[in-house]
């Protein structure tokens, strides 16, 4: 080894182990970024290997230091890379070769979800929202969907659809937050009497994190129409997975749709709510399978602020996002710990309620 190898190593070893996962994908941004442009060979094989690299390290991380921590940082220092490499993503989606288009993909989608930006758009029309998936053979827009959104009446508490709110008992036993504010309904495929296609991407986010961008467009855009109100928060906070959960799923559904929110709302409407992962869940239970009466005593306790962050929310109005409010409990909890934290109103952010 020689000695400038020797001194590169004991920098890499003074490193936190973030910034050295972090230090890798860029390196290897880099050399795809030479092959691509000098025509260099590098082959599929090699590229996958890399990257396994730097996946098997992000979850040696994981395991050393929590994941919760790591969805932090990885915020923070992603950051800049979104942005450098932005007008990067025309020239790649351009670019001919599939074998070439694969790899880039691969890589961006490492990087984050932001980068598919311009796939997904959104448009409101009367009482939906019509969503959009660009064709990159003609990079043409095609209708692929449509969300139809909530009407009244419907709870101006909790947002159930049918009923009005001094009629409604769906929130009697809810607490925490001050208001559920949702973009539709969620129907249960076996309940369903016609197409719902709200109620299929929300099920298809759970597999594929791509829907996060449509649909949480799509919350944006009726947040700016409809819940202005929410325009003046100052954060967003996703409702957490548990560690276990996380490295099941690979990524947290309410937290990819927290930063399309967030980043819509940044270029669109020059408003900045940052996202901010403070919560944790304690322990790893799961709700589908349970009781409303299970649930209401299940989830007491079952959210902690991560240390160090509770001192963020003193007096501060804060939106705290979920894909989907059923019994509303989990919902509850959160907000309540966010309010002991010292938030002065926790408005929950939804795309459904399911009725
Ligand atoms: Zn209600």
């Amino acid at each position: 080894m020689g000695e400038d190898e020797l001194n590169l190593y004991e920098y890499y070893e003074k490193l936190s182990y973030f910034d050295l996962v972090i230090s890798e994908i860029r390196a290897l941004r880099v050399r795809i970024e030479r092959c691509l442009e000098e025509g260099f060979s590098l082959s599929m094989e090699e590229i996958n290997e890399k990257l396994e690299d730097v996946v098997d390290k992000i979850e040696e991380y994981g395991d050393l230091y929590g994941y919760d921590d790591f969805y932090e940082k990885m915020n923070e220092s992603l950051e800049e890379l979104f942005w450098t490499s932005l007008e990067e993503e025309s020239r790649i989606f351009s670019c001919g070769n599939v074998e070439k288009r694969n790899v880039w993909r691969k890589v961006l989608d490492s990087f984050g979800l932001i980068r598919f930006w311009n796939r997904w758009e959104c448009e409101k029309q009367g009482n939906e929202i019509r969503v959009y998936i660009l064709h990159e053979e003609t990079g043409f827009y095609l209708l692929h969907a449509t969300y139809k959104l909530l009407e009244e009446p419907f709870c101006h508490v909790c947002s159930m659809p049918g009923v009005i709110t001094s009629d409604c008992t769906y929130h009697l036993d809810l607490y925490g937050f001050d208001r559920i504010y949702v973009l539709g309904k969620y129907i249960a495929s076996s309940r369903r009497t016609g197409d719902d296609s709200l109620s299929d991407h929300i099920l298809k986010l759970k597999v594929e994190k791509e829907y996060a961008l449509p649909l949480g467009k799509g919350l944006a855009m009726t947040l700016c129409y409809s819940y202005h109100e929410l325009l003046n928060s100052d954060f967003i906070v996703p409702v957490p997975l548990h560690s276990n959960q996380y490295r099941e799923r690979r990524y947290n559904q309410a937290l990819e749709l927290g930063r399309v929110v967030s980043e819509y709302l940044k270029r669109e409407k020059g408003v900045n709510i940052p996202v901010v992962y403070s919560l944790r869940k304690t322990k790893n239970v799961k709700m589908h399978n349970l009781s409303r009466v299970e649930r209401k005593k299940i989830v007491k306790g079952l959210y902690e602020i991560i240390e160090n962050k509770s001192y963020l929310f003193e007096g501060k109005k804060v939106i705290l996002i979920d894909d989907v409010v059923t019994t509303g409990f989990t919902v509850s909890e959160c907000s309540r710990v966010l309010k002991e934290a010292g938030a002065r109103e926790v408005n929950v952010l939804a795309l459904a309620r399911t009725v």
